[in-house]
């Protein structure tokens, strides 16, 4: 079935467009995917337990994307571009059989790069060999704290894990450790360079990330920010470092740590906005595509292909979104008001 919709926008063929540029010309490059709105965590800055409980109305079964729809519309997306794939959530490894999703994006779709973002709670050994069989390239854990009763608090789970085993398990497995912290005042500010410490001696890339303002209820202010400025004068302080290259599109600015196998990053969306090389949209767990993860509405890409939209549809359908596109929601943070509620991170994918 072929929609009304699509008899309004403009086609563009697959065969002689491979490029797909927004407003800005930023090029679509990169798909993050949300694959459950679920965590066994109640992180407060991304799902604080007094709105994520038991009564908070996650997406029902049948309104989420399955792994043939997925696969269905990252084909798609191939055509015109799609690189990179990130898995998300949520938590990821909660959704049944991930790895299989995985092996299909990388050996029948044929992208890249497939990544996970997973706070770590479920990656045995076990795991971790069925992550790799299944060609996923590269895990970034989600690291707050080095501190058990700090996890409670900040990560709000008292289930910890053998962090010693995972990062020795990552780097096994996948040969490098890639961390994300999210710094927030007077939290872990001060475990900065305990982490760093932490990671020294294993092959890895720490990054810290910039307490942001996503969806509506983790109460952000800026007083919790910790600017990365602040944090690079305090490694700086203790290492040796030296600045990488990094592409117009990289959202982390990157240093080695001298005669370490160590790098770090910062993720900066608060003070040094990079919406100037954002190539990428999100895939929400019920489908819908979102240019911006500060976004305030997507566009139901589920809906057009349940209702039977064919490879050409979904082309057009996505180039009417991405050619308009102008987002750049950090840079604007401070002038302009959003009247809507902004989507939450675990739905629309961190
Ligand atoms: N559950 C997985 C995890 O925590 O790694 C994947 C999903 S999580 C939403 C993805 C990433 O978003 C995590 O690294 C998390 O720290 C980050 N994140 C969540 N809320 C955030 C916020 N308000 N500001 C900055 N980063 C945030
Ligand atoms: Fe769960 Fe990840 Fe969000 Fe924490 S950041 S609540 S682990 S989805
Ligand atoms: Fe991209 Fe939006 Fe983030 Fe800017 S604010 S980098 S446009 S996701």
């Amino acid at each position: 079935m072929i929609l009304k919709q699509s008899k309004l926008i403009k086609t563009m063929n697959v065969d002689t467009v491979n490029k797909y540029k927004d407003v800005l010309s930023r090029e679509f490059e990169y798909l993050r995917i949300s694959v459950t709105d679920r965590c066994n965590y109640r992180c407060s800055y991304c799902m604080p337990s007094e709105i994520f409980n038991k009564d908070y109305s996650y997406i029902k079964q049948s309104k989420i994307l399955s792994y043939e729809e997925i696969i269905q519309i990252t084909t798609i997306l191939k055509k015109i571009g799609l690189k990179k794939i990130r898995i998300t959530g949520g938590e990821p490894l909660l959704r049944k059989n991930i790895d299989k999703l995985i092996y299909k994006l990388k050996n029948e779709v044929g992208i890249k790069d497939v990544s996970m973002t997973t706070n770590g709670s479920l990656l045995t050994d076990k795991k971790l060999n069925e992550l790799k069989a299944s060609g996923l390239d590269s895990v970034t854990l989600s690291l707050d704290t080095l501190h058990y009763d700090k996890t409670a608090q900040i990560n709000g789970t008292k289930k910890t894990f053998d962090l010693d085993k995972v990062l020795e398990g990552i780097e096994k497995y996948f040969n490098i450790v890639k961390t994300n912290t999210v710094v927030i005042k007077s939290i872990n500010d001060e475990e900065v360079l305990d982490i760093i410490d932490k990671m020294i001696g294993i092959t890895s890339e720490v990054r810290f990330i910039e307490y942001m303002d996503v969806g509506e209820s983790n109460n952000w202010n800026l007083d919790k920010v910790v600017p990365s400025s602040q944090l690079l004068k305090l490694i700086i302080s203790r290492y040796n470092l030296s600045l990488i290259e990094t592409n117009k599109s990289s959202t982390a600015q990157k240093w080695s740590i001298d005669n370490t196998n160590t790098s770090v990053g910062f993720i900066s969306s608060i003070t040094e906005p990079f919406c100037n090389g954002c190539n990428r949209a999100r895939l929400s767990v019920d489908g819908k595509l979102y240019t911006c993860l500060f976004a305030t509405e997507g566009h139901d890409l589920k809906k057009i292909i349940r209702a039977g939209a064919s490879g050409q549809d979904v082309l057009d359908y996505f180039y009417n979104i991405w050619s308009k596109r102008s987002d750049r929601y950090s840079e604007l943070r401070f002038i302009n008001k959003i009247d809507s509620p902004k989507v939450e991170m675990s739905y629309i994918g961190g």
